[in-house]
């Protein structure tokens, strides 16, 4: 496969056409300072395609986060590049999800499972219709979901407020249990992470603080995305290239607050060819899964959520996979705990066909 240029942006952005505090504008004047690449703004239940466009040298593509019209409106979903205002849907999530296949429009659960922010009076906003088919994947890692999650009482919370990577600590076990049960039926699930940036401020007692600024969210939960060629600087082009990434599931959610994830790589390998992750590989005889870190972290790759390799360093190999789902993540430690940094999406091993004529056989006796 040619050389794929790696380019990071945020997905899960509100501005003030929803709850958000910014103008699409300031947005990507953050995006911008905090050297994203692209971003997809997701108000909620509304879809203004006018906003689209390059911005201060950020790519800004509009999708939209649609939930259910009842309160407590669960079932968030991240529609992205369905060119479409699809809120009309919101109170049949199935009808929702063929209408954003039918547009060549991704889907992604955002926040499956969240956890009550009980300083701050938030509960938990969970997906629940989990008997619905046809999404392209899950928000593994939402930074702002976590950190409500946080928020057990009001010194927490003004603690945390100012040293948020004392709390962070990766996606949600109960998500990635869920991420790992749908890759171990065969399901082709692929993963985003994202801010869920509002800019908001929270009173707490006597202090307000906005938790967090646009551009610190920027620098937190990011997806890095891996593309086959230059942006062309039209928005359709550029935009296209964004989306068949994610699509594909050439990307990967990496916490660059705590060190600066590009050049992670999670790639499968023969003496031929390396594929990138999101790729369907066969088991042939010489395939190793190979993961590269651009930092020393505690790198593992799991299968159907077991840990199958695992080693200190930049590098770890695992040779002769059996067929399945493999991801790989990457920790670091911060602060004495160990931190999710790095969460792969999968590369899918298939059994190999059984009449391939295998050049590098050994001879038989
Ligand atoms: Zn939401
Ligand atoms: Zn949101």
């Amino acid at each position: 496969m040619a050389t794929l240029i790696e380019r990071v942006g945020n997905i899960h952005i509100h501005t003030e056409y929803s709850d958000g505090t910014g103008t699409h504008a300031d947005v990507a004047d953050a995006a911008a300072e905090a050297g994203l690449d692209f971003i997809v703004i997701t108000d909620h239940n509304v879809y203004p395609p006018e906003q689209e466009g390059w911005r201060s040298r950020v790519l800004v593509l509009v999708g939209e986060e649609i939930h259910d019209p009842e309160a407590p409106h669960v079932n968030h979903l991240l529609v992205l590049g369905a060119r479409a205002d699809l809120a009309h849907l919101s109170g049949d999530t199935q009808a929702l999800l063929d209408a954003a296949a039918a547009r060549d429009g991704l889907a992604f659960l955002a926040h499956p499972y969240e956890r009550a922010g009980q300083a701050v009076g938030e509960g938990a906003i969970n997906w629940v219709a989990w008997g619905v088919h046809g999404y392209t994947g899950l928000e593994i890692w939402n930074y702002m979901s976590e950190f409500k999650g946080l928020l057990s009482s009001r010194l927490v919370a003004l603690a945390l407020a100012y040293l948020p990577r004392l709390g962070i600590r990766g996606p949600f076990p109960e998500t990635l249990q869920q991420w790992d049960a749908l890759l171990a039926r065969g399901e082709v699930v692929f993963g985003i992470g994202g801010a869920d940036a509002h800019a908001q401020e929270y009173a707490m007692g006597p202090l307000r603080r906005r938790v967090f600024g646009y551009r610190h969210l920027f620098r937190a939960v990011n997806t890095h995305i891996l593309v086959p060629e230059e942006w062309t600087g039209l928005l359709t082009h550029d935009g296209v290239l964004v989306y068949e990434a994610l699509a594909a599931g050439r990307a990967f959610v990496a916490y660059d607050g705590l060190a600066d994830a590009r050049g992670f790589r999670f790639t499968a390998e023969d003496d031929v060819d390396s594929r990138p992750m999101g790729s369907t590989v066969p088991a042939w005889r010489g395939l190793a899964l190979r993961v590269e870190a651009p930092h020393p972290a505690y790198l593992r790759i799991i299968r159907h959520g077991e840990v199958v390799a695992e080693a200190e360093g930049r590098t770890l190999v695992h040779p002769n996979p059996l067929p399945g789902a493999y991801r790989a993540e990457a920790h670091l430690r911060h602060a004495l705990r160990p931190r999710g940094w790095i969460f792969s999406n999968p590369i899918f091993v298939r059994p190999a066909p059984e009449h391939r004529v295998d050049t590098h056989a050994e001879p038989t006796a």
